[in-house]
């Protein structure tokens, strides 16, 4: 099983048999409140109608088609579809089956499109300290958590690290995006300056850093970031697996914070996890410089047996059609008061040391216990899977990422649950 302790596992696992809307329903026959939309992709909630009707449609109406010279119509429409909800600037798609997958094409991309301007001397890739960028070579690479990365060798060479933003000392407790720490940023001009702007290629960041630990941008630095790549004529990739379909209370991320990269990194949400699908966006400027030699070549050497298979592109736009009707790409706006409020009413409890938030993703990051490499963090999340709620934790944090169909009540409940939990454990 992946990123997990299978012995342990084995011991006493823990098997989910069903859901529905915002439950799990365990092999013991508990209902559990899922706190964390799966692994943050099942955003419109569980086995939705109209998303489970589109696959047993499309899988008995064309189940498959092959993706090199071949195509079919619904990978057409769903990349139209997109276009239409992404941020203006980011208008042609390439499909793939997973985050992972979306980030190493992202980072072809970049690299190729410096290339085929006769500018093939930015090879750099540029990621940050507690990035995650999935698990293949180029995300383990550019990503920053270095248990991802010591086990596999040389990985990517080239490729170097901004700070990251997370700063206890500073920002503990801030309701959305914290005031302190914008030029970190600016780091960003030293490793220009250190590697010449010449040799890099790109920079990729999480807009809201996810998997570690939820860790939001201050004030102002995605811009700077943005401003910094545009002088140096740098690709900016927005890796959006988590904060992209309506997480932030905007589509994207890119939305939230009036920001747009050239290449946006995209999976979870696009199929509401049903069935394995990212897409990669980009902007006009990329595909057009892809386009200039002679008409029979291939354009870009890469793709996926799998590339907008039709029953994934079937799921995909009946997600996006089931958000639209149901305006989850901005509910989030709405409930993201409410649910900082709850949130953060945990502060004094047993072991918090900073609870952040934005949109409806947050954190309770609690205190390590010194010296032991116990974290408290999972005691707590065994507990609540016992007491019916999902939580994710990584490391001494604990995360949120509720189903954006998540009701006040069930708010409540779920936070009600954490705190019973944290006043439980040693
Ligand atoms: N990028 C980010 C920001 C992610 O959060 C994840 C998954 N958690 C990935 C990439 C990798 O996605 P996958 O697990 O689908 O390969």
């Amino acid at each position: 099983m992946p990123f997990t302790a299978n012995r342990q596992f084995k011991k006493s696992p823990r098997m989910f048999v069903a859901a529905k809307d915002m439950h799990y329903t365990t092999s013991d026959g508990r209902q559990v409140l899922d706190g964390t939309a799966g692994l943050w992709c099942v955003n419109a909630g569980h086995a939705r109608p109209l998303i489970v009707e589109a696959i047993a449609k499309q899988a008995a109406e064309l189940d498959y088609a092959p993706a090199f010279q071949m195509g079919h119509p619904k990978a057409f429409e769903l990349a139209n579809r997109l276009v239409d909800i992404a941020p203006r600037g980011l208008d042609h798609v390439l499909f793939t089956n997973s985050g992972s997958e979306s980030v190493e094409t992202a980072l072809k991309v970049a690299l190729a499109y410096h290339r085929v301007k006769g500018d093939g001397s930015r090879f750099r890739l540029i990621g940050r300290e507690r990035g995650y960028h999935g698990v293949n070579f180029g995300g383990i690479s550019v990503g920053g958590i270095v248990t991802n990365r010591k086990m596999f060798g040389t990985l990517l060479t080239g490729v170097d690290h901004l700070p990251h933003t997370h700063n206890l000392a500073k920002n503990a407790f801030t309701k959305g995006e914290p005031e302190h720490g914008l030029d970190l940023a600016d780091e960003l001009e030293r490793i220009v300056t250190l590697h010449d702007a010449s040799t890099i290629a790109a920079v990729i960041v999480e807009p809201v850093a996810g998997s570690t630990g939820v860790l939001i941008p201050p004030k102002g630095y995605l811009q700077r970031l943005r401003d910094i790549t545009k002088k140096h004529g740098i690709l900016l990739i927005f890796d959006e697996v988590i904060t992209g379909f309506g997480r932030l209370g905007t589509p994207f991320a890119a939305d939230y914070f009036g920001v747009t990269p050239d290449i946006m990194v995209t999976a979870k949400g696009l199929t509401n996890g049903i069935i394995p699908m990212g897409a990669v966006l980009v902007s006009p400027e990329i595909h057009d410089a892809f386009m200039g030699g002679p008409e029979h070549v291939i354009e870009f050497f890469h793709g996926y047996t799998y590339s907008g298979n039709p029953v994934a592109s079937a799921a995909a736009l009946a997600t996006l059609e089931t958000y639209k009707q149901e305006d989850l790409l901005t509910r989030g706006a709405e409930l993201a008061p409410y649910f900082a409020d709850a949130l953060h009413s945990l502060k004094g409890e047993p072991h918090v040391i900073d609870i952040r938030n934005i949109g409806l993703v947050g954190a309770i990051e609690l205190d390590p216990i010194a010296g032991s490499p116990t974290k408290r963090a999972f005691s707590a999340f065994l507990a609540a899977y016992e007491s019916g709620f999902l939580i994710r934790t990584t490391g001494d944090i604990i995360a949120l990422s509720p189903p954006l169909i998540i009701s006040k009540g069930q708010i409540d409940e779920l936070i009600d649950g954490i705190r019973t939990v944290l006043r439980g454990i040693a």
